[in-house]
């Protein structure tokens, strides 16, 4: 196969951010990428594009009343000359429910089918189905394929990816299916060849999550069903026991409320108003929280104590569930970028054999932060998601794989 510009579609709740990537035989080179951002907010919006050198070629602040505007600005901006056009399109999708759980070509019935089950992604889905509709329309003729979240996770043992609960509800689909797969398959794949046998990836973002993985394969993720659960994260609670979630049902049944209202309320108060956010008052951003534990906010203290010792204890379980363990890798934002949590996760951890350097751990991008002698080799490695999905299309696209 000859060079070709593959686009890649990454969208949140109100953003949509973008790629293009020159694939070719070797690894696939960045040509640009962008994001609009702000959509929905008014006078917030803004919408970039910064070229292989990183210089930024676009910086505009539109007003960004809703999704369709958005993906216009972008859609527009690479039909101009002197933008290369895409040959091909990689969504990335975090859930597209029992039936498609294969990275494939789009097609319109596929978009109907993965839509069906919003409710697994509900903060996702609906924007990510809409984009697709729109780049169907707007890039005619240029195909188009899905790249799953849960495509990672799809050889997870029985025992993990069932759950218990009544067989009516497991034969509508419901079971764990674990999310930020891409990232998870970015950070094999930044390991190759040398791919520890037995692997802990923390990917903690404004989404967190934590996986088991044994010879590059998933064996074990955090996130369930929905990305809600798992680890406490920006907005979301994580696991946490069901009686609470019946408690604030009848709570919220109790002022009067239809039963759709009230499971509407539930679902945000679950995965918008929780976590970090619920916990400190203040802010879901990790850089506000340590700006506030820096001057004694005692909630926003709290807020960073519970998602650390939530992490602590995955560690610690997937550990068990591994028989052991060679390295443990950080990405995600904070991941990335928060050392404090880093030292803050693996203080207690030394008796796993988890040693961490302060030094190295003061580091900025991709590094090893263990100390030398350490067991456990500890690192930092930035997820490469929209490279995966390039690789994804590729191997789609010449027929040699998913
Ligand atoms: P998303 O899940 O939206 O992709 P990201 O992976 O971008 O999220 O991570 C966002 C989180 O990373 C936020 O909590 C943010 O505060 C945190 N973060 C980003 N940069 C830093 C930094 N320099 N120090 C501490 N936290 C950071």
């Amino acid at each position: 196969m000859g060079k070709l510009p593959v686009l890649v579609l990454n969208s949140g709740s109100s953003s949509i951010k973008f790629s293009i990537y020159e694939a070719g035989a070797g690894e696939p080179e960045k040509l640009l990428e962008g994001a609009v951002d702000g959509i929905g907010a008014a006078g917030l919006g803004s919408f970039w594009v910064k070229d292989a050198s990183g210089e930024k070629i676009v910086n505009e602040a539109p007003e960004l009343p809703n999704a369709a505007t958005a993906f216009a600005l972008v859609a527009e901006a690479l039909n101009r000359d002197g933008f290369p056009h895409p040959a091909a399109i990689g969504h990335r999708m975090v859930c597209g429910g029992p039936t498609v759980t294969e990275n494939q070509f789009l097609t319109p019935e596929l978009i109907d089918e993965m839509e069906r089950y919003t409710a697994f992604a509900p903060l996702h889905t609906p924007i990510a189905v809409f984009i697709m509709r729109q780049a169907l329309k707007l890039f005619p003729g240029v195909p188009n394929f899905v790249c799953l979240d849960s495509y990672f996770h799809r050889n997870l043992p029985e025992v993990t990816r069932h759950l218990p609960i009544p067989p009516k509800y497991a034969g509508m689909g419901v079971r764990r299916f674990g999310a930020h797969g891409i990232s998870y398959e970015s950070i094999v794949h930044a390991l190759e060849p040398n791919v520890p046998k037995r692997l802990i990836v923390a990917h903690l973002g404004n989404g967190a999550s934590i996986s088991a993985v044994k010879d590059g394969s998933g064996v074990e993720t955090s996130m369930g069903l929905t990305p809600t659960g798992g680890i406490i994260s920006g907005t979301r609670t994580g696991d946490i026991d069901p009686g609470v979630l019946i408690f604030i049902l009848r709570d919220l049944l109790a002022s009067g409320r239809s039963g759709d209202e009230a499971a509407d309320l539930l679902e945000k108060a679950a995965s918008k108003q929780s976590g970090l956010l619920g916990v400190s008052e203040l802010t879901n951003d990790m850089r506000g929280l340590r700006e506030a534990i820096g001057s004694g906010n005692a909630k926003a203290r709290l807020a960073v104590d519970e998602f650390v010792y939530a992490i602590r204890k995955f560690i610690g379980a997937y550990i068990a569930v591994l028989g052991g363990l060679d390295m443990l890798v950080f990405t995600g934002g904070i991941g990335e970028n928060d050392s404090a949590s880093r030292a803050e996760i693996c203080a207690g951890l030394e008796c796993f054999g988890i040693q961490v350097d302060a030094e190295r751990n003061n580091c900025l991008g991709e590094a090893v932060i263990s100390a030398e002698g350490s067991p456990v080799t500890v690192r930092v490695i930035p997820p490469a998601e929209d490279l995966i999905i390039v690789n994804h299309v590729r191997r789609l696209l010449d027929g040699s794989g998913k």
